[in-house]
């Protein structure tokens, strides 16, 4: 079976004056019954992961360079986040995506790097509402993680998948249920095509797009659904934590 993973995405949010709601999420959940992470503007990452040392929170990056070092201005290498205090680092999120043109055999580079350096990958695929409309989430799903994971024996170290429907991100729309359990079974097959059924269950597979505490039970109880990906619901403590509650008790 899959850890349960909480993982906040908090995007380019944030400033020191917000490490408080770190704290208050650290005081909240002292010996969680689920992994929680929070993937942070690098700005923050040093402090942060100071701050949750003796607690079971991880903190993480929101991308990742795929070289080890050299001229690449203003990107961050693997390591250097690893040296930070990351533990994590999300890669392929739709807005990395579309902002800066990422394509799967970058994101492939991406992912071997953050694994080399001992980072765990939070894989992001998801549609597009017209991928949807014409019926090709799962052909794009599937040519996402096939394009990320290509040339793997078996999965890279400690991966984390992460399905957010581009059009659910953001916007107060979530899939329906059944929306949600057909692209999760379809990804626990895929990977157990590619690495046999004991490696493929155990990675958690999370999904994220507008995931509330209002709607995170039912989306919890959905089979292969090991937790999710927050974005605006992971700011605050007061709205991350009945979520982090709601998928312990799933
Ligand atoms: C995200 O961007 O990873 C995300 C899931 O955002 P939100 O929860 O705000 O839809």
């Amino acid at each position: 079976m899959a850890h349960k993973l909480a993982a906040g995405n908090w995007k380019m949010n944030g400033t020191r004056a917000d490490l408080g709601q770190i704290m208050a999420l650290a005081a909240a959940h002292p010996d969680p019954a689920v992994d929680i992470s929070l993937c942070l503007p690098a700005t923050l990452i040093s402090e942060a992961a100071q701050h949750v040392a003796d607690h079971p929170i991880t903190i993480g990056a929101q991308d990742c360079h795929s070289a080890g070092s050299g001229a690449h201005t203003g990107d961050i290498a693997a390591q250097q986040l690893l040296d930070a205090g990351a533990r994590d680092v999300i890669l392929g999120h739709s807005e990395r995506r579309t902002d800066h043109g990422e394509d799967d055999a970058l994101i492939r580079a991406k992912l071997v790097a953050a694994c080399d350096a001992g980072l765990r990958p939070i894989l992001c695929v998801g549609e597009s509402l017209a991928e949807r409309d014409a019926g090709r989430t799962l052909e794009r799903i599937g040519a996402q993680i096939d394009g990320a994971l290509e040339g793997s024996d078996g999965p890279p170290s400690a991966l984390v998948i992460a399905y957010e429907p581009i059009w659910a991100i953001g916007t107060g729309r979530t899939p329906s249920l059944d929306q949600i359990g057909e692209v999760h079974d379809f990804m626990r097959e895929q990977l157990k095509a590619r690495y046999g059924d004991t490696a493929a269950a155990a990675v958690p597979l999370l999904y994220g797009g507008s995931v509330k505490p209002g709607n995170a039970a039912e989306i919890f109880g959905v089979p292969n659904v090991d937790g999710a990906l927050v974005g605006g619901a992971s700011l605050k403590e007061s709205d991350f934590t009945p979520i982090i509650t709601a998928l312990s008790a799933s």
